[in-house]
């Protein structure tokens, strides 16, 4: 069997969800909502279950779905993209990155990755025979090094693998950051992939920059998307892809035997909610800033030092203050079974150089269950 899989642990996000599931936990780990979805989104999908097209959609997607897509872009980034030529749907995101690195590396190249990093990107470059360049982000504002960018480019490097918002640390880069990051991949060449899954999930009046929009780098990114987070559908797997077309047609040939396409079902929904109006997708902000506000606060209240959280659903603390040498999995441990709370440990994220200390908390949960979290995390922070 290939060691990179066969040697892989379970993913922390199944790790938790199971361990919450053993001790009866509130599960604040795997990061997926409470809230159902809008209700006409899942309706347009049952509609189009019984009375639509049940058999293979086109290859590329349905072409509603892909005009709906670079029609979204338009309103919301002022993109000008081709949907024909420039949009492509796939089975979720996570198979966008495969068909990615698959239509990009050759073994050897050199793929820079940003660690805190999701855990599907490096299995997927390895397997893909790349070679893994790490660039390590640090609380508490996750910004990006250029000494650690330069010392990670080389001539070999072929992509990056670059995810604003960034899950997990619930940040979002700055203009100055994707500037150097622009310029490291004009000098050298090369291609980013932007998983920009959270792109609609900012709060505070934050507005999402997509590094495709910025001066030079419309033929280097590689921009994707996912309805599972637009939607609060993270069980659908609907994803973006959006690239110029010399890319497009690569990317394409992957997505042709990786999965070939996605249920037309759901891809019609997709199309349909894409083109709600603004305030559907400003209420959401508003939504989970709230509970976000009212999280952060009970647990600032409990004693924890909380990290801004400026997108995603994520909300994380930094456990340095409240002890030296402090283990984040330790803890996360320790929560599930005394606590009955589960979390995710931030050092999950990386591959080496862990940062140890920054546990991830999902936020996206009814109030009672947030309130109930903050309760039990208070006493267990409380003995110590
Ligand atoms: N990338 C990031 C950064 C994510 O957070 C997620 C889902 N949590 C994905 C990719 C996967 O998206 P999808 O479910 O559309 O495959
Ligand atoms: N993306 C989700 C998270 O960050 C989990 C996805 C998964 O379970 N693979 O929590």
């Amino acid at each position: 069997m290939n060691p990179i899989f066969a040697d892989a642990p379970t993913t922390i996000f199944e790790t938790m969800s199971r361990l919450a599931g053993q001790h009866d936990a509130i599960n604040l780990g795997q990061g997926f909502p409470d809230d159902p979805g809008p209700e006409d989104v899942r309706a347009k999908a049952a509609q189009a279950v019984l009375s639509g097209w049940n058999q293979y959609p086109p290859m590329m997607g349905l072409p509603e779905l892909r005009q709906a897509v670079a029609e979204h872009y338009r309103r919301f980034h002022r993109l000008d993209l081709d949907w024909q030529s420039e949009v492509m749907i796939t089975s979720g995101a996570t198979e966008a990155l495969a068909d990615s690195l698959l239509a990009l590396i050759e073994p050897g190249d050199e793929v820079v990755l940003f660690q805190p990093m999701y855990d599907a990107y490096l299995p997927l470059v390895k397997r893909a025979g790349g070679v893994p360049k790490f660039v390590t982000l640090r609380p508490p504002h996750w910004r990006i090094d250029e000494a650690a960018l330069q010392a990670a480019f080389s001539p070999k490097t072929r992509a990056v693998i670059f995810n604003n918002p960034l899950n997990p640390t619930a940040s979002v880069f700055p203009r100055e950051d994707l500037d150097l990051l622009g310029r490291y991949l004009v000098k050298h060449n090369a291609i980013a992939i932007c998983d920009e899954v959270w792109e609609h999930v900012l709060f505070d009046g934050l507005q999402h920059q997509p590094l495709i929009a910025l001066p030079g780098l419309r033929e280097r990114c590689i921009k994707i998307g996912s309805a599972g987070k637009i939607f609060s559908l993270t069980g659908w797997k609907v994803g973006f892809v959006c690239a110029a077309p010399a890319i497009m047609k690569v990317l394409a040939k992957a997505h042709q035997y990786v999965t070939f396409t996605t249920p037309p079902n759901l891809q019609a929904a997709v199309a349909y909610g894409l083109e709600k109006s603004d305030d559907y997708f400003l209420g959401m902000r508003q939504d989970l800033q709230t509970a976000r506000d009212r999280f952060a606060k009970g647990l600032t209240e409990a004693g924890l030092t909380v990290l801004p959280s400026r997108a995603t659903y994520f909300l994380n603390v930094d456990l340095s203050t409240i002890a030296n040498d402090i283990d984040d999995a330790a803890f996360c441990l320790r929560m599930v079974e005394q606590a009955k709370v589960a979390a995710i440990p931030v050092s999950a994220f990386y591959s080496e150089d862990q940062v140890r200390s920054v546990v991830r908390f999902c936020f996206a949960k009814t109030t009672d269950k947030l309130d109930g979290a903050v309760e039990r995390i208070a006493k267990f922070v409380k003995r110590g």
